[in-house]
């Protein structure tokens, strides 16, 4: 679905993707870990097209990452995306969010969106809270409104990045059952996490990222258990 071909990207001086490649098929659930500062926002960015890059290709569904009009909406509303800081609507109601994209952008009637948006807000448990604002919600219920907010645009893949790095201990979970979810019904994803218990669970492959590079692909169990190179021991040793 995604193909990312000898991409680089910097940042004045700073090269923060250096030849990356990458596929990621239908289906599949891939977690990208690594230190901090290592180009993994970067790279879910650009995949949406919210980062350009300076060489390499990109390609979504056999085609290059359009640049501009309708097939760049086209793409952002196939691509959904997930951010550590849930970025909803503070001053529309939670279906509001949910229901914003299908009928501004995707032109969809105002009962049907509603209908649906009440359907993905039972989904990830939370159409109690349907006329509430999202100040009134905890960040876990945020967070499961952001991922009913870009499931409402029918994606073919939503990138997640760091969905849970920013909510209290207790929440956590609740996000990533959601996730499991997705995972086990075919949604394609792009996580950004170091949750472990996740990757293990739901991961096809994980991807270390450090200074640009991707150094090591392999299958969660591998990775946390025998991790080939010397820079992901180096990293597990300090996370885990
Ligand atoms: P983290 O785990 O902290 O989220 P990351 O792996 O997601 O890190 P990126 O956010 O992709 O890393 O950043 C890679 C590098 O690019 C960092 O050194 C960062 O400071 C730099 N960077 C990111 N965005 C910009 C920007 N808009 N302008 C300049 N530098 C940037
Ligand atoms: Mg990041």
């Amino acid at each position: 679905l995604v193909r990312v071909e000898n991409v680089n990207k910097h940042f004045g001086a700073l090269h923060v993707l250096r030849d990356i490649n990458l596929t990621v098929s239908r289906g599949e659930v891939v977690v990208v870990i690594g230190p901090s500062g290592g180009g993994k926002s970067t790279l879910c960015r650009a995949i949406n097209r919210l980062e350009t890059i300076d060489s390499g290709t990109i390609t979504f569904d056999g085609r290059p990452l359009p640049a501009e009009g309708k097939a760049l909406a086209r793409l952002r509303s196939d691509v959904g995306m997930v951010f550590q800081s849930f970025n909803l609507f503070a001053h529309k109601t939670i279906l509001e969010n949910v229901t914003l994209g299908p009928t501004r952008v995707r032109g969809i009637a105002r009962d049907q969106a509603d209908k649906r948006g009440m359907e993905l807000l039972e989904r990830v448990g939370i159409a109690s809270q349907a006329g509430k604002h999202p100040a009134q919600l905890s960040g876990g219920q945020q967070q499961r409104v952001a991922i009913a907010r870009a499931l409402a645009m029918d994606p073919k893949m939503i990138l997640f990045d760091e969905p849970t790095s920013a909510l209290d201990p207790e929440m956590v979970q609740e996000v990533l059952d959601v996730m499991i979810g997705l995972a086990r019904e075919g949604m394609t994803m792009m996580v950004v996490t170091h949750e472990m218990g996740f990757a293990r669970r739901a991961a096809n492959r994980v991807v270390f990222m450090a200074e640009g590079q991707i150094v090591e692909e392999n299958t969660p169990d591998e990775f946390f258990t025998a991790p080939r190179t010397e820079r992901a021991k180096d990293f597990l040793s300090k996370i885990l």
